[in-house]
């Protein structure tokens, strides 16, 4: 995974000789800190390796225009919506809106992707069941189907997306979660529910990615 890329004052100075000078010897480089090649090694396989840097044979070193940040935006731009999708929650929609509620209680959700005979046929989050508060629905003989989003509104993400892919579609479309789904074509394109993607997931990835050693 990603490390946090933070450079020694002497790496700083290198990278700063190399862009002035490119393509330069280590020996070359040495000279100019006043050092010699051997104690230059470590910070220049370092540079190298992080991808700052790059060691052409018998040429010498050439600075590739990355920097620290668009590195890390490299690294976030490959991970894809499986490597932390979470576990699917999903009820059918027969399920009354009573026994939802306790389900959204029981496994700490905030929303509940709803299914009709196997596919994807709406999501219900706190919001839906709270507006129920204020209507005179029987809690206990109404379908949550009746108070869901309904398929094609649901906005849905491949688990082969980016995970930036998902956050872009939950800040764009001012949701929580998106049910992670893979495509089946019947008659009609259907959708079975893999995963789940939401705001803890990307925010836990960003804790990840900050602290990694
Ligand atoms: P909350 O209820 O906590 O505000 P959301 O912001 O996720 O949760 O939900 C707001 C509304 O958007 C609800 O009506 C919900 O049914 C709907 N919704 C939630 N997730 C999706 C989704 N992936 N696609 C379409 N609509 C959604």
């Amino acid at each position: 995974m990603v490390r946090n890329i933070e450079f020694s004052e002497r790496q700083e100075q290198i990278i700063e000789i190399v862009k002035e000078t490119q393509p330069i010897s280590s020996e070359n480089i040495a000279n100019k800190l006043n050092l010699n090649r051997s104690t230059l090694r470590p910070d220049l396989s370092i540079l190298t390796m992080s991808g700052i840097l790059e060691a052409r044979p018998r040429v010498g070193y050439f600075f590739t225009g990355r920097t620290s940040l668009n590195l890390v935006s490299e690294k976030i731009n490959k991970i894809l919506v499986e490597e932390i999708q979470s576990v699917p929650v999903v009820l059918d929609e027969s399920t009354s809106i009573y026994d939802a509620i306790v389900f959204m209680f029981l496994e700490d959700i905030g929303s509940i992707y709803i299914t009709d005979n196997g596919f994807l046929s709406g999501v219900v989050s706190r919001k839906d069941i709270i507006k129920t508060a204020i209507g005179k629905i029987d809690l206990y003989k109404t379908p949550i189907g009746f108070i869901m989003t309904r398929m094609p509104n649901i906005i849905h993400i491949d688990p082969k997306e980016t995970v930036i892919n998902a956050a872009i579609k939950l800040i764009d479309q001012e949701i929580d979660s998106l049910p992670v789904v893979k495509k089946y074509n019947e008659d009609t394109i259907k959708y079975k529910v893999v995963g789940r993607i939401t705001k803890t997931n990307i925010t836990n990835l960003f804790v990840e990615l900050g602290t990694e050693e």
